[in-house]
């Protein structure tokens, strides 16, 4: 019998908790607020930039918002972030992703402050994890470990497999797993005998971006199943990487999809912020 990892209900509690030193705070006079730009207007990321701001407004996290033209340029981008980076109020700059193609987003990602960079994207920040330094880290795969943390779960000595080794997910993941003293093999799609790799795994966490591919057979016995992957199905209905279905028949935890690591990256976007006034 399977543990459902519920993202919702770890979430949740991870909110209430900033909430309340948000709260603490503020009675001491401090203010925490993040600025949040979007170019153009993708309908996905206008609901990703929706529900920021809705969670900056729950936890009591001031956010500035600054909803830019398709046609804005690199230029004027840049310039506002420089703007940004040296004005004292603002503790967290987010740059809602991905950008128009005329944009560079390497160039964005780097103006922006390592102070303020609570996405953890810039180069800084990755530096920093890799080598043990304070820094922001990446959100979701900051999420992932609260999943597993918050769960119960041991990582300590045990065999984590991590399926993908993209900037934003896989690599600060296995990062990650190694601060917390795991045994980390990464796998990608040059990877050979992928589903061996896998199948040594007591933590596997999959971020693929290949709807349901990984089914019990990739999956030992009692392991713990992170599901990264976002996907729509042919009905429209969301799905991961892993076939949940299938899978929850062999894992001892598994998170679903949706709500699993999805509520997450949010709730980890908020600690950042509030976590801004150490690394200021
Ligand atoms: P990327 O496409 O950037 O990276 C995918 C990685 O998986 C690559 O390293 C690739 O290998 C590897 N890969 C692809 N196919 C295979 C295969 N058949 N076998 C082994 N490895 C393979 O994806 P992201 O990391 O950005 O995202 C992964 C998933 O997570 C997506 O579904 C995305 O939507 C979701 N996501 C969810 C978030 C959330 O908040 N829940 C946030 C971010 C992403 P190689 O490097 O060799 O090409």
């Amino acid at each position: 019998m399977y543990k459902l990892i519920d993202g919702k209900v770890i979430s949740k509690q991870i909110k209430d908790e900033l909430k309340e030193k948000v709260a603490g705070l503020k009675a001491e006079g401090v203010e925490i607020c993040l600025a949040v730009i979007q170019v153009g207007n993708d309908p996905a990321s206008s609901v990703y930039v929706g529900n920021k701001k809705k969670a900056c407004e729950y936890i009591g996290i001031g956010s500035l918002s600054y909803e830019l033209p398709e046609e804005t340029t690199e230029e004027e981008l840049l310039a506002l972030i420089e703007k940004l980076n040296s004005d004292d109020k603002v503790n967290g700059i987010l740059v809602q992703l991905p950008l128009p193609k005329h944009i560079d987003e390497d160039k964005v990602i780097k103006t922006i402050s390592p102070k303020k960079d609570v996405d953890g994207f810039h180069p800084m920040s990755v530096g920093a994890l890799s080598i043990g330094q304070p820094g922001f880290v990446s959100c979701t795969p900051a999420g992932v470990i609260q999943l597993i943390k918050r769960s119960g779960i041991e990582i300590e000595g045990k065999e984590c497999v991590v399926l993908g080794r993209s900037n934003i997910v896989g690599k600060p993941m296995s990062m990650l797993l190694l601060r917390e003293n795991g045994t980390v093999t990464v796998c990608h799609s040059r990877t050979r005998n992928l589903k061996e790799v896998c199948r040594r795994a007591d933590i596997l966490v999959v971020a693929i971006g290949k709807p349901e591919m990984i089914d019990a057979s990739y999956i030992k016995e009692g392991a713990t199943v992170i599901d990264v992957g976002i996907h729509r199905d042919e009905n429209n209905k969301l799905c991961g990487d892993v076939d949940f279905e299938s899978a929850k028949e062999v894992a001892g935890a598994i998170t679903p999809v949706p709500g699993g690591v999805g509520p997450m990256t949010i709730a980890m976007l908020m600690s950042n912020c509030v976590e801004s006034i150490n690394i200021n």
